[in-house]
Protein backbone atom coordinates (compact mmCIF):
# COMPACT_ATOMS: atom_id res chain seq x y z
CA UNK A 1 0.00 0.00 0.00
CA UNK A 2 1.71 3.35 -1.20
CA UNK A 3 0.27 5.56 1.96
CA UNK A 4 1.22 2.79 4.51
CA UNK A 5 3.89 3.61 7.21
CA UNK A 6 5.45 -0.06 7.32
CA UNK A 7 4.77 -0.88 3.43
CA UNK A 8 6.93 2.28 3.21
CA UNK A 9 9.86 1.01 5.52
CA UNK A 10 10.11 -2.98 4.21
CA UNK A 11 10.49 -0.69 0.31
CA UNK A 12 13.29 1.65 2.05
CA UNK A 13 11.52 4.63 1.01
CA UNK A 14 11.35 5.64 4.60
CA UNK A 15 14.54 4.61 6.88
CA UNK A 16 14.76 2.12 9.39
CA UNK A 17 17.35 0.09 11.51
CA UNK A 18 17.34 -3.49 10.41
CA UNK A 19 17.01 -6.76 12.39
CA UNK A 20 16.14 -9.60 10.50
CA UNK A 21 15.24 -9.59 6.72
CA UNK A 22 13.91 -12.63 5.15
CA UNK A 23 11.64 -13.52 1.28
CA UNK A 24 8.84 -12.69 3.32
CA UNK A 25 9.24 -11.09 7.18
CA UNK A 26 11.17 -7.69 7.85
CA UNK A 27 12.27 -6.89 11.51
CA UNK A 28 13.55 -3.03 12.61
CA UNK A 29 14.25 -1.45 15.89
CA UNK A 30 11.14 0.66 17.13
CA UNK A 31 11.77 4.41 16.81
CA UNK A 32 10.40 4.81 20.41
CA UNK A 33 11.52 1.98 22.60
CA UNK A 34 9.64 1.30 26.04
CA UNK A 35 12.28 -2.06 26.79
CA UNK A 36 16.09 -2.58 26.30
CA UNK A 37 14.62 -4.96 23.50
CA UNK A 38 11.73 -3.41 21.22
CA UNK A 39 11.56 -4.90 17.54
CA UNK A 40 9.13 -4.28 15.29
CA UNK A 41 8.52 -7.62 13.05
CA UNK A 42 6.25 -7.64 10.25
CA UNK A 43 4.96 -9.16 6.87
CA UNK A 44 6.42 -7.89 3.82
CA UNK A 45 2.40 -8.03 2.95
CA UNK A 46 0.47 -5.00 3.77
CA UNK A 47 -2.09 -7.21 5.90
CA UNK A 48 -4.25 -4.07 8.08
CA UNK A 49 -4.79 -6.05 11.16
CA UNK A 50 -5.14 -9.21 13.10
CA UNK A 51 -8.42 -9.21 11.88
CA UNK A 52 -7.81 -9.31 8.60
CA UNK A 53 -5.54 -12.40 7.98
CA UNK A 54 -7.05 -15.00 5.94
CA UNK A 55 -6.41 -18.79 5.15
CA UNK A 56 -3.45 -18.22 3.05
CA UNK A 57 -1.54 -15.89 5.27
CA UNK A 58 -1.58 -18.25 8.00
CA UNK A 59 1.68 -20.00 6.93
CA UNK A 60 2.94 -16.26 7.02
CA UNK A 61 2.07 -16.09 10.67
CA UNK A 62 4.21 -18.98 11.02
CA UNK A 63 7.43 -17.65 9.78
CA UNK A 64 7.19 -14.37 11.59
CA UNK A 65 6.73 -16.46 14.94
CA UNK A 66 9.84 -18.16 13.42
CA UNK A 67 11.59 -14.92 13.09
CA UNK A 68 10.45 -13.70 16.33
CA UNK A 69 12.12 -17.04 17.55
CA UNK A 70 15.47 -16.37 15.58
CA UNK A 71 15.50 -12.74 17.07
CA UNK A 72 15.29 -13.82 20.37
CA UNK A 73 17.86 -16.46 20.19
CA UNK A 74 20.35 -13.80 18.31
CA UNK A 75 19.42 -10.99 20.79
CA UNK A 76 20.12 -13.86 23.74
CA UNK A 77 17.07 -12.76 25.63
CA UNK A 78 15.54 -16.66 24.67
CA UNK A 79 16.60 -18.05 28.11
CA UNK A 80 15.61 -15.41 30.39
CA UNK A 81 12.07 -14.37 28.27
CA UNK A 82 10.36 -11.82 26.29
CA UNK A 83 7.11 -10.46 25.51
CA UNK A 84 5.18 -10.43 21.75
CA UNK A 85 2.51 -7.90 21.40
CA UNK A 86 0.12 -7.53 18.72
CA UNK A 87 -1.90 -4.41 19.38
CA UNK A 88 -5.17 -4.93 16.96
CA UNK A 89 -7.44 -1.84 16.07
CA UNK A 90 -8.63 1.41 18.40
CA UNK A 91 -9.00 -0.49 21.92
CA UNK A 92 -5.98 -2.90 21.03
CA UNK A 93 -4.12 0.60 20.62
CA UNK A 94 -2.80 -0.21 17.54
CA UNK A 95 -1.49 3.48 15.46
CA UNK A 96 -0.14 1.74 12.44
CA UNK A 97 -2.71 -0.50 10.41
CA UNK A 98 -0.18 -3.23 9.27
CA UNK A 99 0.21 -5.82 10.79
CA UNK A 100 2.64 -5.91 13.26
CA UNK A 101 4.06 -7.80 16.54
CA UNK A 102 5.99 -6.08 19.19
CA UNK A 103 9.16 -8.11 20.72
CA UNK A 104 9.50 -6.68 23.86
CA UNK A 105 12.38 -8.10 25.92
CA UNK A 106 15.72 -6.69 28.37
CA UNK A 107 13.37 -6.06 31.23
CA UNK A 108 10.86 -7.90 33.42
CA UNK A 109 7.00 -7.26 31.83
CA UNK A 110 4.43 -6.41 34.36
CA UNK A 111 0.86 -7.96 33.78
CA UNK A 112 -1.73 -7.14 33.24
CA UNK A 113 -0.99 -4.64 30.73
CA UNK A 114 -1.99 -1.23 30.91
P1 LIG B 1 1.25 0.14 17.48
O1 LIG B 1 0.98 1.27 18.44
O2 LIG B 1 1.06 -1.21 18.05
O3 LIG B 1 0.52 0.34 16.17
O4 LIG B 1 2.81 0.21 17.18
C1 LIG B 1 3.39 1.04 16.23
C2 LIG B 1 4.84 1.15 16.62
O5 LIG B 1 5.55 1.63 15.50
C3 LIG B 1 5.11 2.09 17.79
O6 LIG B 1 5.75 1.39 18.85
C4 LIG B 1 5.99 3.17 17.17
O7 LIG B 1 6.99 3.62 18.05
C5 LIG B 1 6.59 2.43 15.99
N1 LIG B 1 7.01 3.28 14.90
C6 LIG B 1 6.31 4.30 14.33
N2 LIG B 1 7.02 4.85 13.32
C7 LIG B 1 8.18 4.16 13.26
C8 LIG B 1 9.35 4.25 12.42
N3 LIG B 1 9.45 5.17 11.44
N4 LIG B 1 10.37 3.39 12.64
C9 LIG B 1 10.28 2.46 13.62
N5 LIG B 1 9.21 2.32 14.43
C10 LIG B 1 8.18 3.15 14.26
ZN1 LIG C 1 1.54 -1.75 4.75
Amino acid sequence: MSDCLFCKIVNKEIPSEAVYEDEFVYAFHDISPVATIHIIVIPKKHIKSLNDIEENDLLLMGKILSAINKIAKDKKIDSEGYRVVNNCGENGGQTVDHIHFHLLGGRNMMWPPG
